[in-house]
């Protein structure tokens, strides 16, 4: 661990004020779900008074890098980057389970063959044999938490959303150039979202260039494979230095925030260079864009989550809120209680700690029903998956929709 987060460690004084904003501990009241329980674990790891064991392992896969603590935390302790580092040590120490190690070594580096995954999945729920697994429910004879977690499965497309562009996307006289990284979840499930995006951005006289790309690593960094993370990074940035853009463009406030965190992660010039050009889509169709829609009367309200990973990023509050603002009449957007409170979902965390995931997200229940919208907004296709699931739990009939599909729907030049 390095030095600074050695001594951040230290500044933990183990007032308990993180307690109150850690979705988990207010969930469990347990004391290793909380950062100062951690951290305390942390040092007596770092004095050598305690040693890497199973148990540890289970206490540092419970948290969902939120983030939360570190923000309220009144003596700057880093918490959750503290979590991820020790979740590093971890696998230095006992290495990784045998599935992660297989998904991180032998496919997410591997496009070919995340998108046979895909292909898999696709004909899995179009010739029917989705369908018969819920209907006769075999997997929960495996185990309740399999079915329900299959039930989390959005639908999947035929083929990979980068394979239907082409490399360069040019138009008339562009007024700016930018590269696009799609993230995984566009690319193999969400391509309405890609599609909205490269309307909005043609229609704005915005080149837009989809380079090679992979995974933006962070499934291997939240486990602690830091080599598998570094080595994603590393070809992303390879690939998208490559060219001379004005911006990089997210969809994906966890694809954003992991590349925010390269220059860190890998200490090198080029990570460091590509940092200045990053931008969330929101922030770009507002800030750099200044978009204006001149959208007809449907009057259809809407709320809005706040992904934990776009939330602290510069605008990340504002940006979707004022693109939000700007479809009215056409929506009306209303502000929902605990809008920035974490939805629970983090990745993996919600397959491998289904229940508690999803009683993390039952919490945006009320504030969703309370706001009387018919559209929960959002921009991070994680997060989207975990409150469809939650809603459709709940047999609401709100939906989830991105932030783009939105704004695209009121956009008709193209
Ligand atoms: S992490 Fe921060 S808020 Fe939590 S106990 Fe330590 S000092 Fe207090
Ligand atoms: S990152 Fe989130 S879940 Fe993890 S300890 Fe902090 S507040 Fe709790």
């Amino acid at each position: 661990m390095s030095k600074a987060y050695l001594e951040s460690i230290k500044k933990c004084s183990r007032c308990g004020g993180c307690q109150a904003h850690c979705p988990l501990y207010l969930e469990t009241f347990r004391e290793q779900m909380v950062a100062r329980g951690k951290m305390e674990l942390l040092e007596n790891l770092q004095k050598g008074s305690i040693q890497w064991n199973k148990k540890l392992a289970d206490i540092f896969s419970a948290c969902l890098l939120c983030g939360s603590c570190t923000e309220s935390c009144p003596n700057g302790v880093f918490a959750d980057k503290l979590i991820m580092h020790g979740r590093k040590e971890l696998v230095e120490n006992r290495g990784l389970p045998i599935i992660k190690k297989n998904i991180f070594q032998h496919l997410l580096k591997y496009n070919g063959r995340l998108n046979i995954a895909g292909k898999i999945l696709y004909l899995y729920q179009k010739i029917g044999l989705q369908k018969l697994l819920r209907v006769a429910p075999i997997l929960n004879l495996v185990s309740n938490d399999l079915g329900n977690i299959e039930a989390m499965l959005p639908k999947v497309a035929s083929g990979p959303f980068r394979g239907r562009f082409p490399y360069r996307n040019t138009v008339e006289n562009p007024r700016l150039k930018v590269a696009y990284f799609t993230g995984c979840m566009t690319n193999l499930i969400n391509h309405n979202v890609g599609y909205n995006i490269m309307k909005l951005l043609k229609a704005h006289g915005v080149e837009v260039l989809i380079p090679e790309q992979v995974c933006c690593g962070v499934p291997a960094y939240a486990s602690g494979d830091f080599a598998a993370g570094n080595f994603l990074a590393q070809e992303n940035l390879k690939n998208f230095l490559s060219e001379e853009v004005d911006y990089y463009i997210f969809d994906c406030a966890t694809c954003l925030s992991t590349w925010l965190d390269y220059p860190e992660l890998l200490e090198t010039d080029k990570a460091a260079k590509a940092s200045k050009k990053l931008m969330d889509i929101n922030h770009f169709l507002v800030e750099v864009l200044d978009i204006r829609i001149d959208a007809v009367e449907y009057g259809v309200k809407v709320t809005y989550h706040d992904p934990c990973h776009l939330k602290r990023t510069q605008r990340g509050r504002t940006a979707p809120r004022e693109l939000l603002k700007r479809l009215e009449p056409a929506y009306e957007f209303v502000e929902m209680d605990l809008a920035d409170q974490c939805c629970g979902s983090a990745g993996s965390f919600g397959l491998t700690h289904y229940k508690l995931s999803q009683q993390v997200g039952k919490r945006k229940l009320d504030g969703i029903k309370e706001s009387k919208a018919s559209i929960v907004a959002t921009a991070c296709p994680s997060c989207m998956m975990q409150l469809s699931h939650v809603l459709k739990n709940d047999k609401s009939q709100s939906s989830v929709k991105h932030l783009v599909e939105i704004v695209g729907a009121c956009f008709h030049r193209s």
